[in-house]
């Protein structure tokens, strides 16, 4: 039987001296909905696991334009909090999608980008967003683009003694839409076959100012596609733009077969889905608020 002991600091300077004190010995636990399976499943667990979950500063979204999460936040609250809802509507998307009820109300936004799978359902809207992963040990504090993050399944780029201490999401501007979509066989409790974000900014005549595309699940990490971003910006939306668009992301997409689906199939979702979203963020952007 697996054994560890749980130490539970209540602030980041305590979490931080335990990670340093057992070092090679430890590991960051949150909902443990990855972690504590992988024990289950007979992979080696550190003598020590280390609860971020009661650590309040890293469990709370903070709004002040831009959007500041804390990792241990589990995602049903990622996905119900208004302000997330509101601005970037692709990750509530992303979060409420993950697994059951029952699991997200475990599972942490954190723990889902630590884990670094290919098919993890908050991966593309924060690399769409181009959200910042905010990084401490004792030794400081460092910041990168969630897309340097992540280097390959299940490898991310915290070195040891290292927790990630806050997503940060930039200050959006008006006439911007967001969503996410993803392809599973099974309604729930299934995982990403392919997983589409695309946000998109409008300008007041209703050219494509920014937009960002990225994918999930076709490839060892998470991908954004800016050969299909660069077609798409200074034009209008079009039905015929967007079909290019989705076929420069098939053909950049480097999926491989696997149980739950063939690199082709995958590749064919991509085109579809890229369309349907660029088209539906394009919708929620002409609805969003506008500052006039
Ligand atoms: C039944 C089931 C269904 C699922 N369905 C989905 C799904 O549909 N989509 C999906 O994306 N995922 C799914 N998952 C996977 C899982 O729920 C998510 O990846 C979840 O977000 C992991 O978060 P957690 O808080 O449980 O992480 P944990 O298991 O606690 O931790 C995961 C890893 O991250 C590290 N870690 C956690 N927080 C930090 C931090 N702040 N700093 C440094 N390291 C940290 C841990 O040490 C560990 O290595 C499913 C899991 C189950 C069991």
């Amino acid at each position: 039987m697996t054994k560890y002991s749980i130490l539970t600091p209540t602030g980041l300077d305590e979490a931080l001296e335990l990670l340093e004190k057992h070092s090679g010995n430890i590991k960051p636990l949150a909902g443990g909905t990855d972690l504590l399976i992988d024990f289950r499943y007979g992979k080696p667990a550190p003598e020590f696991l280390l609860d971020i979950t009661c650590i309040p500063e890293l469990n709370r979204v903070k709004v002040n334009g831009d959007i500041r999460i804390g990792p241990a936040t589990n995602l049903t609250d990622v996905s119900q909090s208004n302000e997330i809802k509101s601005w970037y509507a692709m990750l509530a998307e992303g979060a409420g999608c993950v697994g059951s009820y029952q699991i997200r109300n475990l599972a942490t936004i954190g723990g889902n980008i630590c884990n670094a799978v290919p098919s993890a359902d908050t991966a593309p809207p924060l690399l769409a967003a181009d959200a910042s992963v905010k990084m401490r040990s004792k030794a400081g504090e460092r910041t990168m683009p969630v897309a340097a993050f992540f280097l390959g399944p299940r490898k991310n780029a915290l070195q040891p003694g290292e927790l990630v201490t806050e997503i940060e999401l930039p200050t959006l501007k008006e006439r911007t839409g967001s969503i996410y979509k993803r392809y599973t066989h099974r309604k729930a409790l299934d995982l990403a076959v392919v997983g589409v974000a695309v946000q998109l900014t409008l300008t007041p005549s209703l050219e494509i100012e920014n937009v960002a595309v990225a994918l999930g699940a076709v490839a060892p990490v998470p991908l954004r596609v800016e050969a299909a971003e660069k077609l798409l910006v200074g034009n209008p939306y079009s039905e015929e733009l967007a079909e290019e668009a989705a076929e420069l992301a098939k053909k950049f997409a480097k999926p491989i077969s696997d149980v739950r689906s063939s690199a082709e199939y995958r590749q064919k979702i991509v085109r579809v889905f890229v369309k349907r979203s660029i088209a539906e963020a394009h919708q929620r952007a002409i609805s969003a608020r506008s500052g006039e």
